[in-house]
């Protein structure tokens, strides 16, 4: 007997494709919470083995999030990779997973303000200590680095000053006392660098900025070796920072234009660069610059490449800011960064909130310092229009 239209509606997927299983040419959209099992052999089956291509309920993983993760975790040659909502998702769980109570963090005084707000206001709750200071400062890293460290996090490339770390060397000092050493990758990316391969034991994105590359998805992924990629596993799985299916295929999708869109990025960075100094209208500070202090290390540690953010600091004075914004129309001021179109941020007032004033004073984080996520577009229109925007501090000065 045909069942009644409620019932019929709701099983709709009971009605299978007819014939050969679809072969399409890219990973479709898993949009399914939950997966279905034959009876109770076949779910304790799952639970004991965790076959290849079985799943169970979205925030344990599922097709599109074995496919990121998969990728993320060779091309940053790791043994395995986990995915989440967001950068801080992912950070969380890394740090979850390694720190107990009674333990010491060490970051370094540029890291990202979500990342310190994390360790000096929630991860202080469950008494877990951190420092903050220049991990570039070998004398001050040592000093630092007590028995009850167990993490140091630093940034390859960090914000805004872009501030180089040598890997190595700091991973290096780490294990020497014992810690482990955690990477975020985010603005170098794995096209510039894959600090795993140079000692570090955890490496971080925020694939919102250049993973997925236009600013159409939030997520962020941790890539390390076995067995604490598994740890951190059950900890994302335990604290629900799951990606979604559509999230994981959108930065999946952004993945395979990465190395095309960073080379054009860093390549662009470099000659703007050198167009504002050559302008002499303000300070400008990107490392393929001699003048930057992370110059010699960027060329060899990147191999030529010195990433595809810059920072100009231009008069400590909000108006003559908001000044430059405003001559600036097709350049929008957006908090973020690394999507395909050029955009400006302004760290005094945004990502570095979280800093006391004295803090932002001490690491130069001044109310003139303006960064600029360099993007694709043809070089000559963007230095037709920083030229115009900037051209009238060059009056002011003279
Ligand atoms: C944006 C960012 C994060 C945080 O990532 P979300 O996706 O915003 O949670 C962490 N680290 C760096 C360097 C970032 O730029």
């Amino acid at each position: 007997m045909e069942k009644h239209l409620a019932t019929r509606a709701a099983r709709l997927d009971e009605t299978h494709l007819h014939g050969e299983a679809p072969r399409p040419e890219v990973t479709p959209i898993y949009q399914s919470s939950v997966y279905r099992f034959d009876d109770t052999c076949d779910v304790l089956e799952y639970y004991e083995a965790k076959p290849n291509g079985r799943y169970l309920y979205g925030r344990n993983g599922h097709p599109n999030s074995t496919v990121l993760e998969n990728a993320l975790a060779a091309l940053e040659n790791a043994s395995g990779a986990v995915s989440a909502a967001s950068g801080m998702g992912a950070i969380s769980a890394a740090v979850l997973s390694v720190c107990a109570a009674g333990d010491h963090v060490i970051l370094s005084q540029d890291i990202y303000g979500g990342t310190l707000v994390l360790l000096r206001t929630v991860l202080a709750r469950f008494g877990v200590s951190m420092s903050l200071l220049d991990l570039t400062d070998e004398p001050t890293l040592k000093r630092a680095l007590e028995r009850k460290t167990k993490l140091v996090i630093g940034e390859s490339i960090a914000n805004p000053l872009l501030t180089i770390l040598d890997i190595a060397k700091t991973a290096e000092i780490c294990h020497r006392f014992g810690a482990l050493l955690m990477i975020d990758n985010t603005f170098a990316t794995p096209a510039l660098i894959t600090p795993l391969s140079l000692g570090a034991d955890i490496v971080v994105h925020s694939t919102t900025k250049y993973m997925g590359g236009h600013s159409d998805v939030s997520g962020g992924v941790v890539c390390a070796n076995d067995p604490l990629i598994e740890e951190i596993r059950q900890t994302s799985v335990a604290i629900g920072t799951a990606q979604t299916p559509f999230d994981a295929w959108l930065v999946a999708r952004g993945v395979k234009t990465l190395s095309l869109r960073v080379e054009k990025q860093c390549e662009n960075a470099t000659k703007l660069a050198a167009f504002l100094v050559a302008l002499s209208c303000c300070e400008v500070i990107h490392p393929s610059l001699a003048t930057h202090p992370g110059h010699e290390l960027a060329k060899h540690q990147f191999h030529n490449r010195y990433g595809a953010m810059l920072s100009i600091r231009v008069p400590d004075d909000l108006v003559i800011v908001d000044e430059i914004m405003h001559r600036l129309p097709s350049i929008p001021f957006a908090p973020s960064l690394a999507g395909v179109t050029t955009t400006l941020s302004h760290p005094y007032t945004t990502s570095h909130r979280g800093f006391t004033e004295e803090e932002r004073s001490a690491f130069g984080i001044t109310r003139g310092l303006i960064r600029i996520s360099v993007g694709i577009e043809d070089i000559a229109d963007l230095t037709s229009e920083f030229a115009e925007a900037l051209a009238p501090l060059k009056r002011s000065e003279a």
